[in-house]
């Protein structure tokens, strides 16, 4: 069987080998090139991330770090691995860096190796206050093997309470407290939670995977002066390979370094460090504060264009890529909403929002952002025509309205068409 032209074009040696995988492939390329992608933690990586994470990196083993290797062939692994780890340091003013961790996950574990012991009680949100698994959840490995006590946000405000942090942190003496969250939409308060550790005796975490991009473009405040840790994942607004990092000040540079290797994980992904060290050099641009500065002014836009609709937003508004909404006032359940925005063309996720009275697999809320709109090159001035299709759509979702769903899925192809995304082939 001949592949088609455009399997062919775009992956030549996968598409003879292997049609079915590179059809695949080719699929999600066009879903990923027509739809309007709304998911917060996601975006499109360049051109230059893309070639540089598909390489021949992947076929070396590096256990260790660089001129400490258990492995002899590492010529050219070496500098790629310091390359990465100085960009890191340098768009992050951090004092180390360590770009091993296989994603944000394992990072945070070997958080939890570097400072803590099993048993140990570990700080961090509530998982349905829009905080991680990973920060000490039940469900997670961290909330099984630490003793996990967690934090929210206010009722009224929508926003973390940092006397309640404060009372709580002095009561429990927690080894670890982390902050940020994957459901956040205003600032961290990283001064202030810095000094509620220091006042508790424990190691600050600040988990940054959401926002990492939006540091590094000077468009939220640094967690760099403040944290004894600092975790992110590299894929979500930094808009590199999925990976993820730790930063830290020299004196913790030698415990993170243990942790990761030989602590938890084995040989490094080069071809991911490789990625990483590329987006990193992106990032030091320029045009990347540009585009951290414009997602946040498309989110702000997006809020107000939604607020001016009806709709209800934890915590009233954003300050950074993403914006919660509590559909309850739209009588339409948050996964009923996102599944028929999903056939308009509009990617969203189903969320839970504080204090939801729904279960968290059928909750209240969905979670959108800007990173990857703004990655296309929309502007302010299209935040009316998206808060629109959002309403028109959830409208659509509670009324089962199809016909409504597919014009709202044209009318997006076409903006999309007109806004190419990085990364993906053109035809
Ligand atoms: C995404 C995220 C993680 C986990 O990253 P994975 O790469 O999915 O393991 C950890 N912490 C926060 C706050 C996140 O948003």
């Amino acid at each position: 069987m001949t592949p088609p032209a455009s399997h062919a074009a775009h992956h030549p040696a996968l598409a003879a080998e292997d049609p079915e995988l590179a059809a695949l492939i080719d699929a999600e390329e066009r879903l990923q090139a027509d739809t309007l992608r709304l998911i917060p933690s996601e975006n499109y990586v360049s051109s230059a991330v893309l070639e540089a994470s598909g390489t021949v990196l992947q076929n070396k083993y590096s256990e260790g770090y660089p001129g400490r290797r258990y492995y002899e062939g590492q010529q050219h692994i070496d500098p790629v691995e310091r390359l990465a780890v100085a960009r890191a340091k340098a768009v992050f003013g951090a004092e180390h860096a360590n770009v091993q961790p296989y994603s944000g996950s394992p990072a945070n574990l070997a958080v939890y190796l570097a400072f803590a012991e099993p048993g140990d009680t570990v700080m961090g949100m509530a998982l349905p206050m829009g905080g991680h698994l990973t920060h000490g959840w039940g469900v997670s490995a961290t909330g099984k093997w630490f003793r996990g006590v967690q934090y929210g946000v206010r009722r009224d405000t929508g926003l973390v309470d940092l006397d309640e942090v404060r009372d709580l942190a002095l009561r429990e003496r927690p080894k670890l407290i982390f902050c940020g969250g994957t459901a956040l939409p205003r600032t961290i308060d990283f001064e202030a939670f810095a000094g509620i550790a220091r006042e508790a005796g424990a190691v600050l975490v600040a988990d940054i995977a959401h926002i990492a991009g939006l540091v590094a473009g000077g468009a939220h405040p640094s967690p760099v002066p403040h944290a004894d840790v600092i975790s992110t994942t590299t894929h979500k607004t930094l808009r590199g390979p999925r990976g993820a990092m730790l930063l830290s000040r020299e004196e913790h540079a030698k415990a993170i370094d243990k942790a990761v290797f030989p602590g938890l994980q084995g040989g490094p992904h080069n071809q991911t460090t490789a990625a990483i060290a590329v987006a990193l050099h992106e990032a030091s641009r320029d045009s990347f504060r540009d585009y951290a500065h414009a997602i946040v002014a498309n989110a702000r836009a997006l809020a107000d264009a939604l607020l001016a609709r009806g709709f209800d937003l934890v915590s009233g508004g954003t300050d950074n890529h993403l914006i919660l909404m509590d559909l309850t006032s739209k009588d339409v359940p948050g996964k009923i909403a996102a599944k028929a925005l999903d056939r308009a063309g509009i990617v969203v996720n189903h969320n839970t929002v504080p204090f939801d009275p729904r279960k968290p697999f059928d909750p209240s809320g969905i979670r959108i952002g800007t990173p990857s709109l703004t990655s296309r090159g929309l502007g302010t001035e299209h935040m009316e025509a998206v808060a629109d299709w959002i309403d028109r759509g959830v409208a659509a979702g509670r009324g089962g309205d199809e016909e409504a769903l597919a014009k709202i899925r044209a009318e997006v192809a076409d903006l999309m068409a007109a806004h190419p995304a990085p990364g993906l082939p053109t035809i």
